[in-house]
């Protein structure tokens, strides 16, 4: 049996016979959604959850997001799956600073998102609270649909993500705000 591929879509641009013009943060947007390399940070069943999508049968390189690395200087999306106790939070965010720009944050499940059923002492309600969050995926666990759903999200944000952005004071306020340098 044949395999479909299909091409992902030109940016939006002119064309005529034998040009296509587009801006350059579409081109840039197109590159890097296609070629997302996740830092998986994952302490507990969330995990187990993201070893499903990497799988055969859900398949995270047909996003071109298979190439997980575990050092931040090489990774451009931390995605956060499981329960985050208050001391892992300086850890977390030493990842998150590792990375260098541009990083996106993707929060896996219940837990990373708010604390879950751990509404104790001990756990972070959230890591929203140390590190800002671009998606938060819904679900205790989510299923593999919901993670890709999720990288999808992430894709159309860096698509459309002026290559700017960064430098922008509404971005450098939100960093302050984290009171990330
Ligand atoms: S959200 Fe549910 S499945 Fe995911 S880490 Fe928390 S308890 Fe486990």
């Amino acid at each position: 049996m044949k395999g479909h591929i299909s091409m992902v879509d030109a940016p939006d641009g002119y064309t005529g016979e034998g040009f296509f013009t587009t801006k350059l943060s579409d081109v840039v947007g197109l590159a890097r959604k296609n070629s997302l390399w996740p830092l998986p940070f994952a302490t507990s069943c969330c995990g187990i959850e993201f070893m499903a999508t990497m799988g055969a049968h859900y398949d995270i390189g047909r996003f071109g997001a298979e190439r997980l690395a575990f050092t931040p200087r090489q990774c451009d999306l931390l995605m956060v799956m499981g329960t985050i106790a208050k001391k892992m939070g300086p850890i977390l965010k030493q990842v998150y600073l590792q990375m260098s720009e541009p990083r996106w944050v993707l929060a896996m499940g219940a837990c990373a998102s708010s604390g879950g059923i751990f509404d104790t002492y001990s756990v972070l309600q959230g890591i929203d609270q140390i590190i800002p969050v671009d998606v938060y995926i819904p679900g205790c666990p989510p299923r593999p649909e919901g993670v890709l759903e999720g990288i999808m999200s992430i894709q159309k944000l860096v698509g459309q993500e002026s290559i700017r952005r960064r430098n922008s004071e509404r971005y450098k306020e939100l960093m302050q705000s984290y009171y990330i340098q």
